[in-house]
């Protein structure tokens, strides 16, 4: 059974950075009462608080974050996942199936102090084909007379039993470095420039760019820096406002004013682009006097494929009157379906209405975009929203959801692990449940689902 990376973004267009696991995945399985908890929690150092299990309360210790010698991974308690398989023996087997199939290494407890009983062996014939290292914990070892029961669990077939007591803490630093060692390395997240945060001004021509680029530095003073405008690169601005400095990224084509004459749209288009891509966080600029145009549309259609942060800027407020703004609502309830997250500011370059708003937008755009939230809140939210709304039923199967990882920032990238196919509607649903949650004003949140096949 081998694992996909299917189905993409939910509603962005695709984009150019497939979202990676920048946290490798640990599942923890076993029979109950073994100390798979015990361990969960001895394995997190209780970083993240952990719901106590009450009676009658469905469990939601699902998935969390850890950390051992400066390295991050996720670990998944399997006990969560409850598989419908009959009999205690097929659903413990059934579980570590599963977890073969969607973590990156296995983690297998068993009770030292009763030995391997046929429900071990059962997992143990399952994982023994994991082409994922498998680690063996032998719990409830606290103290040496049991270390040559633990010796029998060689038996198994999985390898070296490391001895451990959860519950004491005993040896559990042995088995987290070779837990960090059968993981594999995470991929370096994409870390923010050093400096002030790059902002791209974009817009169709004539929407008021330069313009307002003017009226943000101030048309008499000169203030504007040259940063590095070596001849090939892009010339930038520093700018400051509200007390913070910001680099407008590639302005030389707007101060210039090298507007276009026939045949150029495309090369716009493409500095456009540019733009972008150098940017964190983007001010669209649309006027606001007139219908959103199909070039409009292509800005924001960048804008979104590039996973950007992004403030709306509608431009040219002083020229908006009753008629046109109730006409203009309209407009923008169509034609910014995709961008629903992004703040809008009504502004006037010319008149400079509002243009102190745009900073704290910025900032509020930056601050979603750099956002995580903890693994162990993000799946008590979902095994919530999931029971309350489950995915819906597609060939007669019902996908089941088994946990979530904030995978990235930058833009912030979630990876759903399932059991089946999700459909657009439904990763759209968790979105918006999701930004209803946790907020993420002014970013695009990316959803990408890990299906095991
Ligand atoms: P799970 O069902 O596998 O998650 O097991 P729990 O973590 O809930 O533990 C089951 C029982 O075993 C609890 O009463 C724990 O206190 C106990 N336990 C867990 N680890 C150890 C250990 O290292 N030594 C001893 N003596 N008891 C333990
Ligand atoms: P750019 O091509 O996007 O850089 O646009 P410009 O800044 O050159 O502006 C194009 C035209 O729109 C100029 O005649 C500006 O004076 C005008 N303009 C820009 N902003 C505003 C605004 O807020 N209100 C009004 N009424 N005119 C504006």
């Amino acid at each position: 059974a081998e694992f996909t990376a299917l189905e993409g973004q939910a509603d962005d267009g695709g984009g150019e950075e497939e979202a990676e696991l920048s946290q490798p995945v640990l599942a923890v399985v076993g029979r109950p009462n073994v100390g798979k908890s015990t361990l969960v929690n001895r394995i997190l150092g209780r970083r993240e608080a952990v719901v106590q299990d009450t009676p009658g309360v469905t469990r939601d210790r699902v998935a969390y974050d850890a950390q051992w010698s400066g390295r991050r991974f996720t670990v998944v308690d399997t006990g969560g996942w409850e598989p419908s398989a009959t009999g205690l023996q097929a659903a413990v087997a059934a579980q570590a199936e599963l977890a073969m199939n969607t973590a990156d290494a296995v983690l297998v407890v068993v009770d030292a102090s009763v030995g391997a009983t046929a429900t071990d062996e059962a997992v143990a014939k399952v994982l023994r084909r994991s082409k994922r290292p498998v680690l063996l914990a032998a719990n409830k070892v606290d103290d040496d007379r049991l270390l040559s029961d633990v010796a029998s669990l060689w038996s198994l077939g999985l390898g070296e039993p490391h001895a451990v007591s959860a519950l004491h803490g005993r040896s559990s630093g042995d088995l987290l470095d070779a837990i960090v060692k059968a993981l594999p390395e995470a991929p370096r997240e994409r870390e923010a420039v050093a400096g002030p945060r790059r902002v791209a001004l974009v817009g169709k021509p004539n929407v008021g760019k330069s313009s307002l680029l003017n009226k943000l530095t101030g048309e008499e003073r000169s203030v504007v820096d040259s940063v590095a405008g070596t001849t090939v690169d892009p010339v930038d601005s520093l700018v400051e406002l509200d007390g913070q400095v910001w680099r407008f990224v590639d302005t030389a084509g707007l101060r210039k004013r090298v507007h276009t004459a026939s045949g150029t749209e495309y090369y716009a288009s493409l500095r456009t682009k540019a733009a972008i891509d150098s940017s964190e966080v983007v001010i669209v600029l649309l006027d606001a006097s007139e219908p959103l145009s199909e070039q409009d549309l292509r800005v924001l259609t960048s804008v979104v494929e590039s996973g950007r942060a992004c403030v709306l800027a509608l431009n040219k407020w002083d020229l908006v009157d009753e008629d046109r703004r109730h006409q203009l609502e309209k407009e923008l309830d169509r034609g910014l379906v995709r961008v629903t997250w992004a703040e809008r500011v009504n502004i006037s370059a010319l008149t400079g209405r509002s243009v102190r708003k745009l900073a704290p937008a910025l900032r509020t755009a930056l601050a979603s975009w750099d956002q995580r939230v903890p693994t162990g809140q993000l799946n008590a939210w979902l095994s919530e929203l999931i029971a309350a709304t489950p995915p819906p039923v597609r060939g007669g199967k019902q996908p089941k959801v088994l946990f979530a990882t904030q995978a990235g920032i930058r833009p912030p990238t979630l990876v759903l692990f399932t059991t089946g196919f999700l459909e657009a509607g439904y990763r759209r649903f968790i979105e918006r449940k999701f930004r209803e949650r946790f907020g993420f004003e002014g970013s695009p949140v990316r959803i990408n689902v890990r299906v095991r096949e």
